[in-house]
């Protein structure tokens, strides 16, 4: 990774998010695509398109004749979190949880607190009660050290948070410690796919590319279902395949520090045979020996909410160490298993994954026709056996 790279990985890493409450990584998305002149804008429902500037644009490249199929980057901007309801004390905040979470050793945690214009302070966390299926916290209070408060106390709709470490982001060794790797890592794959498909391009170049960067995913995909809602990519007359790129809690098969997985389904459904040919095709010429395969069924992704509306998805993993901040994997910060823990991923899993992105975009690969070798051998054999079968 050159350290531009690198700036911009720990400057995403560190951005505060919650379900619907991205508007610091739009931020940070939107000035540095301004800054490399990658068009984008924003959708009805709140989500980045990155590669083309407006409705129009997007239409004009889905509508496009051409055989190329564009590619759709999904990734969200969201991790899960939590919203402040209300004040039960001068220092107390009511919350409401947004996704999953750790369920165990809650009672004391450190959390961030902030809102739209930035980081307020911290606090510990206090009765936390779960959800009905006890995977995931429902409510809890916040509480805020007097000194840590504003003068002006915020209105308490206006502040959320999440659990909070020794830092944002921090190295160890070939491994990045984080708030949120699921799904920064994600976001700024595609910022980097992008500008790299843009660099030194005139305003008007048309790589077949479209990223979508959501909102909500944590509570079921709200931004990706929003975005298809909308119909907009249903209107395509060449094809079009979803990718999906998500961190997702890593498995046997799928660790961290062996490269990117080849997502071949998630815990909802198996995704597109010929688009997952293709990746794995192209994964085994640039990522030879260093790249993983398999069903990452520890989550479902955002290929499932686009497969559910019809679009041939596929998708790419960076295995993911204390998925949803949950002490899975322990390590530093993650003081009792199972309890509140920074998550993980390995820094040669990303730079895999970027490669992967920028082969995916090669004109010319077998989207068609991707299983056309496998039939040719299969019919080769077919034809050494016919005499048995008359
Ligand atoms: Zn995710």
């Amino acid at each position: 990774m050159t350290p531009r790279q690198s700036a911009l990985l720990t400057a995403l890493l560190s951005q505060p998010t919650a379900p619907f409450r991205e508007t610091h990584v739009i931020g940070l998305v939107t000035r540095t695509l301004a800054q490399a002149g990658v068009p984008f804008f924003e959708d009805p429902v709140g989500n980045l398109i990155v590669g083309v500037d407006s409705r129009q644009a997007y239409l004009q490249r889905v509508k496009q004749v051409s055989k190329e199929p564009v590619r759709v980057f999904i990734a969200h901007m969201d991790h899960p979190g939590f919203h402040g309801t209300r004040w039960v004390a001068a220092n107390r905040l009511k919350l409401k949880w947004h996704g999953g979470s750790p369920v165990k050793h809650l009672a004391g945690a450190r959390l961030w607190l902030a809102d739209d214009h930035g980081v307020i302070g911290q606090g510990r966390l206090s009765r936390p009660a779960l959800n009905k299926g006890k995977w995931a916290i429902d409510t809890a209070e916040v509480v805020i050290p007097v000194a840590e408060l504003p003068n002006k106390r915020p209105a308490a709709r206006s502040l959320y948070g999440g659990f909070e470490f020794r830092s944002p982001v921090w190295r160890g060794g070939r491994r990045l410690y984080t708030r949120a790797a699921d799904d920064l890592a994600g976001v700024f794959a595609i910022l980097d796919t992008a500008m790299t498909l843009f660099k030194g391009k005139t305003r008007g170049a048309r790589p077949p590319f479209l990223g979508l960067l959501t909102r909500g995913e944590e509570v079921g995909f709200v931004g990706a279902v929003g975005h298809f809602e909308l119909g907009w990519l249903q209107q395509h007359r060449r094809p079009v395949v979803c990718v999906s790129l998500e961190a997702s809690r890593t498995l046997p098969g799928a660790a961290i520090g062996k490269g990117p997985v080849v997502r071949l389904g998630d815990r909802r459904t198996v995704f597109h045979a010929d688009g997952l040919k293709v990746l794995a095709d192209v994964a085994g010429k640039v990522l030879k020996g260093k790249h993983q395969r398999r069903i990452m069924d520890g989550g479902s992704c955002e290929a499932t909410a686009a497969t559910a509306y019809g679009f041939p998805s596929i998708g790419m993993s960076l295995p993911l160490g204390n998925y949803h901040n949950q002490g899975f994997e322990g390590g530093p910060d993650c003081k009792a298993p199972g309890g509140p823990a920074p998550e993980f991923v390995s820094v040669d899993d990303i730079e895999g994954e970027l490669k992967l992105c920028l082969a995916l975009m090669r004109e010319g690969l077998h989207w068609g026709e991707a299983w056309g070798d496998t039939r040719e051998r299969l019919v080769k054999n077919f034809m050494k056996y016919k005499k048995f079968v008359g």
